[in-house]
């Protein structure tokens, strides 16, 4: 019974690398016909960004992540946010400290720092030195009696322990080398991370836990309280880092890296699901192999879906494909009634978006069949559908105003507009047409299309006139050329 969680803390925007995380466990979780469940962990109080859950909600439904137990879902393991279930906590703290796997400590934080800094000028590791381990029954008593503020530690093994992560084989490591016993739950009664963690997993049923491998150290931990607890710990996975294309850690610096911000800036979710699983591997096919990238449905993914091939070395974010991987779903919609038919209304959005005075005048009024063609028509040209918006396309929707139109080209075009009066704008016919015009009238072919190409859309340069005809069609080609006579 595969149930796995994707956890994460609300302290900030989703970005490239929770999403990954949750897309692995998902797609995990829907191969193997298990449950993906989304667990809220806001034990750090004072991390807590409001609005987050709901950021966080909004970004993993855009992506196409159907989450079957949380707190919006609900689901028979709730509730689903780690702040709502303090008393399961302090109850499970209560058993350790009964079977003697845990202690009161009653160490002041000037105590503790006074032994990091001993450490550090003695080069030494700063650790606690588990002095309220040794503590007497009797002394612990008088220590609550006098009122003393006191957290929970948890006795860490100082013994190598071993476990067998599913992505990097087996792992071996001495946690009392680099720590002492671990605080689990604090002064203010909350838990920290490693026992709401281990305990959540527990009982909400986990049974495999992928994570990033920056938690890969914190595992020997949670594996040592499940044993204290005499529970089974589920399997765990890490997965490993992902990197910029030149080597250094993903992080805000270099780029927006929030799910928002590629949503905002039109591209697809597809789009950045097939950007995110093309590097790091787990999937049956090479998704890498061939020079074209090949964009894959959330469905195919799943089927392909392998934790064996899980690469163990850092992944390689391909920035540039992110465009290409856009453009093959944009292309796809746009071939596809259904989709098409919800683009046009996006573009509609976007154009009210981007020209509100335009709505204003009215001077933005396109049918949805126009825009279908301006859509197929701009498949080649476009990665995203806000590039409709472009200095270079902004033409299809409306005149540049401001156009200067040279006086002794005047004459030219007003007879353009009478030839054009009388022809049947026929697209297979349009550049015939045009050169039968200069012929008959005499004028240099290349510059004469300069001149209609600005007087339709203002450009200096851009696609040919031809194409621009028919893309505006009859009645606006032949309103733009009036409008610059007039
Ligand atoms: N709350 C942790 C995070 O923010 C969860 C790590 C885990 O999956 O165990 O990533």
């Amino acid at each position: 019974n595969v149930r796995v969680r994707f956890a994460p803390s609300p302290t900030g925007f989703l970005h490239l690398g929770g999403l990954r995380t949750a897309l692995y466990n998902y797609f995990f979780a829907r191969k193997h016909n298990g449950k993906f469940i989304l667990r809220i962990e806001d034990t750090d109080q004072t991390r807590i960004v409001p609005g987050a859950i709901e950021q966080l909600q909004n970004d993993l439904r855009w992506s196409g992540i159907e989450i079957d137990e949380g707190p919006t879902e609900g689901g028979n393991f709730g509730p689903y946010i780690q702040s709502q279930r303090l008393q399961i906590y302090r109850d499970q703290v209560n058993v350790l400290l009964n079977n003697g796997s845990a202690y009161q400590c009653f160490c002041t934080d000037s105590r503790l720092n006074l032994l990091r800094k001993q450490a550090l000028k003695q080069q030494e590791v700063p650790k606690y030195d588990n002095r309220c381990r040794h503590l007497t029954p009797e002394e612990v008593r008088n220590k609550i009696d006098q009122g003393k503020p006191s957290c929970i530690r948890f006795k860490i093994s100082d013994k190598d322990e071993s476990f067998d992560d599913l992505i990097y084989g087996r792992i071996t490591c001495n946690i009392s080398l680099n720590e002492g016993d671990p605080v689990i739950l604090k002064t203010d009664g909350y838990p920290t991370y490693h026992l709401a963690n281990v305990v959540d997993d527990h009982f909400m049923n986990i049974s495999h836990v992928l994570r990033g491998v920056e938690w890969q150290i914190s595992t020997t931990k949670h594996i040592l309280l499940y044993r204290a607890f005499n529970w089974t710990p589920p399997s765990f996975g890490h997965l490993p880092l992902l990197m910029n294309s030149d080597g250094t850690k993903l992080s805000k610096r270099q780029g927006d890296i929030r799910i928002t911000h590629y949503k905002d800036s039109g591209i697809f979710p597809q789009a950045l699901i097939n950007f995110i699983v093309h590097s790091g591997g787990g999937f049956t096919k090479d998704l890498q192999t061939g020079l074209k990238p090949q964009s894959y449905s959330m469905e195919e993914l799943t089927e392909q879906f392998n934790v064996d091939k899980i690469n163990s070395h850092s992944g390689k974010i391909m920035q540039d494909r992110l465009l290409e991987f856009n453009k093959l779903e944009l292309e796809k919609k746009i071939n596809d009634p259904k989709d098409l038919n919800r683009l046009v209304g996006d573009v509609k959005t976007l154009l009210i978006k981007t020209y509100p005075q335009k709505k204003e005048n009215n001077t933005l009024q396109y049918d949805d069949e126009h825009i279908k063609s301006i859509l197929k028509w701009a498949i080649p040209r476009i990665n995203t559908l806000s590039e409709l918006t472009s200095k270079n396309l902004e033409f299809v929707w409306f005149l540049p105003s401001n156009m200067e139109i040279k006086e002794s080209n005047i004459e030219i075009i007003s007879s353009f507009v009478r030839y054009l009066e009388s022809e049947d704008l026929n697209n297979d016919r349009l550049s015939g047409i045009l050169k039968e015009f200069c012929k008959k009238h005499d004028v240099p072919f290349g510059s004469f299309m300069k001149t209609v190409r600005y007087a339709l859309s203002g450009l200096k340069e851009g696609p040919s006139v031809a194409e621009m005809m028919s893309i505006l069609g009859k009645r606006n080609t032949l309103e733009r050329l009036e409008m610059c006579i007039n």
